[in-house]
């Protein structure tokens, strides 16, 4: 297979892993999105998505070419996104979030503010999860810079922690 399909099979099988892991932990809509628009009167705001993240931190190979081709063909460029939310510069923000349920860029995809990540620890006593860490591991899943062995650990780490959240 292409090393560049390869590399983005793992990136996408790591952000199914992650996406699973955010829907347990479900902190961003329940402790950040709804009590700032019950603060706000329901106004639109863009939490931490305040730049086009989707593309400003890509680097310039192939995997994330790829990557950003497939995000498109399934949910468009980011010029054709219809409700985008005029709160964000990012194109794919609209009125009830991020646009994108897959494809997301490693930024994106890693990202927990400071606040996110203290709940992760208090609640659960998770202490693995470093945002800057997580992103440059993706990067690296996706440039091949990082091997099966360390991939496999990676991916083993992010299911504790999954289990982690379900034993709760
Ligand atoms: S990462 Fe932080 S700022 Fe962004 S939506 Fe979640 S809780 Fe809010
Ligand atoms: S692509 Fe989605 S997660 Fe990334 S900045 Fe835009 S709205 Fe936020």
């Amino acid at each position: 297979m292409e090393k560049a399909r390869e590399n983005l099979n793992h990136y996408l099988e790591m952000e199914e892993i992650l996406n699973r892991f955010f829907t347990l932990f479900d902190y961003c809509l329940k402790d950040c999105v709804l009590p700032e628009l019950h603060r706000n009167g329901n106004q639109p705001f863009a939490a931490c998505c305040k730049n086009r993240y989707y593309k400003i931190y890509d680097l310039d190979e192939p995997a994330f070419h790829l990557l950003r081709q497939e995000r498109e063909a399934l949910y468009g460029t980011p010029e054709e996104v219809k409700d985008s939310s005029l709160v964000s510069p990012c194109e794919y923000h609209t009125n009830t979030g991020c646009l994108l349920p897959t494809h997301k860029s490693p930024i994106c995809l890693a990202f927990m503010c400071r606040k996110s990540i203290d709940a992760l620890r208090e609640t659960y006593g998770i202490y693995t999860y470093d945002y800057l860490g997580f992103n440059y591991a993706l990067e690296w899943i996706l440039t091949g810079d990082m091997t099966e062995t360390q991939y496999h650990e990676f991916k083993e780490s992010c299911l504790e922690m999954i289990a982690i959240l379900k034993a709760s």
